[in-house]
């Protein structure tokens, strides 16, 4: 068994193959782009974008719009592709890949003329002075992605940095490579300039070199151990990076909640994906008086997924037996297995875990305190709402969190305590496909926001042009700097800041 081989190196580049995780079918063997390709590459991508910033915004986005008219038309192809690499259930590639690239494609293209176009600005000190905010692209971007939503974290990226004028090399997971091949064949029928979009294919190797080659933007989505090493980098060559890291999203389920939408709401927020998503209800706390009833109907519809229908399987193989160890290692430190808990490897050649609930679990334990990613939840039983967000707060990561309550004002008090990059209250799984809002982690879980009404602005630059209006000889504190010139400036202090003009004056 095994999804990625390494295979013997061939005219000077190593070679890797990957396989679909479920029949075993080889889909694609590829060399690995090293240091001297990168570079190639992104120069390749320099000149593409110079010829792209001068495109007028709106033409832009008439391809963006033409490359959403393929991606509908052809979207079944996209799915068995991408669902030959990840091997996971067919509408959870249409519902997290094809719709969420869509929808960015055709709300991002409809935003770009508003967001990106040159503003007057009323200086409000400065009256006498004329101000200008001119937006223009960074140049140069990096996209390196992972492997569990290898399409639209590869794409969501590249169609804001495109738009707003910049070319994208794109770097997928080495566990997902056609991924990223889609979305430079997308861009590319599209009728984008050559170029402009590439895909570098590779592992750690080549992502490393791509950090190196003098790209100007580094938009990261992986886990934190990677996430540090890119932060690292882009820190000592002073290249601007988001960071989208992992997670391990608590839910907190009060004694009021309308039990039978929490339990599926767990299920959803928990195994969408087989749980391989980055906000996924890792960890439940659910109150006391109602966590009897609530387990029974989380359990009762845990049974009734379905391997292959409902759950695909791991997309990495070595994740299998990360989740593994989680609960096992649970279990022998006193935790008890509600439902699930088997890695099942009688289905073809993928490894599969039906959806499973786990309790009892001691504090320090992995699977209580480390990212799972798999179709695990942690639950435990908690005293009371306070305690609940004491447990939810006491990790390291802080991306997602939901709150499920019948009271939305309690509910809303609860999500302003809890320590995360976004909150849902009797929701799950909506946060990274709400473009509106920003999307992005705190503490270990990242650095920087993707998506926002504004989210172009990401990956532009904002450059302010101040002129002057009246065309003096000088400035009155301009040099030589006089004793009349300080009394003067005491005076316009005393006045401006002062006496009640200062209300005026911002
Ligand atoms: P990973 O960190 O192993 O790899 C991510 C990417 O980084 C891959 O393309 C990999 O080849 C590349 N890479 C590896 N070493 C590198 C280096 N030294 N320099 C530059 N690039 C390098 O992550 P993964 O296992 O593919 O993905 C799963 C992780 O991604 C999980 O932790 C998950 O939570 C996280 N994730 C986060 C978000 C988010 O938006 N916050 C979304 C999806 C996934």
């Amino acid at each position: 068994m095994g999804y990625l081989t390494e295979l013997e190196p061939a005219e000077g580049r190593r070679r890797l193959r990957v396989e679909n995780p479920v029949d075993g079918t080889e889909v694609l063997t590829y060399p690995v782009a090293n240091a001297e390709d990168v570079h190639a590459m992104v120069e390749r991508a320099r000149t593409a974008q110079q010829a792209w910033a001068q495109t007028p915004v709106k033409e832009r986005a008439k391809r963006m719009q033409a490359a959403l008219a393929i991606l509908v038309e052809e979207h079944e192809t996209f799915i068995d592709r991408l669902t030959a690499e990840t091997g996971r259930a067919r509408l959870d590639t249409l519902m997290i890949e094809i719709y969420a690239a869509c929808d960015s494609m055709n709300y991002y293209s409809g935003r770009a003329p508003k967001v990106l176009r040159d503003r007057t600005v009323g200086l409000h000190l400065m009256r006498h002075k004329r101000a200008k905010l001119v937006t223009r692209p960074i140049g140069v971007v990096a996209v390196i992605s992972p492997w569990n939503g290898p399409f639209v974290l590869s794409i969501n990226p590249t169609i804001q940095a495109v738009l707003a004028g910049n070319a994208v090399v794109i770097k997928p997971s080495e566990v997902t490579p056609t991924a990223g091949i889609l979305v430079e064949e997308l861009f590319q029928r599209a009728g984008f300039p050559e170029h402009l979009v590439q895909v570098a294919l590779g592992d750690g190797e080549t992502g490393a070199a791509l950090l190196e080659s003098g790209v100007q933007k580094v938009s990261f989505t992986g886990s934190v151990r990677t996430g540090r090493k890119v932060g690292e980098v882009c820190g000592r060559n002073l290249t601007p990076f988001t960071l989208e890291l992992g997670g391990k999203d608590a839910m907190i389920v009060c004694g009021d909640a309308d039990l039978d939408r929490a339990a599926a709401g767990a299920l959803f927020g928990g195994m969408m994906n087989a749980g391989q998503f980055c906000s996924a209800i890792e960890r439940v706390y659910v109150e006391q008086s109602v966590a009897a009833p609530f387990i029974e109907r989380l359990v009762a519809k845990a049974g009734e997924l379905e391997l292959g229908r409902d759950l695909g399987p791991f997309i990495f193989e070595p994740q299998a037996d990360t989740v593994r160890r989680h609960v096992e290692d649970a279990v022998a430190a006193g935790a008890r297995v509600l439902i699930g808990g088997e890695v099942v490897e009688d289905r073809g050649r993928g490894r599969y875990m039906g959806a499973t609930v786990v309790t009892d679990i001691p504090d320090e334990a992995d699977l209580m305190r480390e990212e799972t990613f798999g179709p695990v939840l942690a639950l435990r039983v908690v005293e009371d709402v306070r305690e609940a967000i004491a447990c939810a707060n006491d990790n390291q990561y802080g991306l997602g969190a939901s709150v499920w309550s019948r009271d939305n004002k309690k509910a809303e008090a609860i999500a302003r305590e809890l320590e995360a990059g976004a909150v849902t209250i009797n929701e799950t799984a909506l946060t990274y496909g709400a473009l509106e809002l920003p999307f992005g982690g705190v503490k270990a879980s990242g650095i920087g926001r993707v998506n926002g009404a504004d989210g172009l602005l990401n990956f532009s630059q904002q450059l302010p042009i101040i002129s002057d209006r009246f065309g003096n000889k000088e400035e009155p504190v301009w040099h030589p700097y006089t004793p009349e010139k300080f009394e003067n400036l005491q005076k316009g202090l005393r006045y401006m800041f002062g006496t009640p003009l200062r209300y005026v004056l911002r």
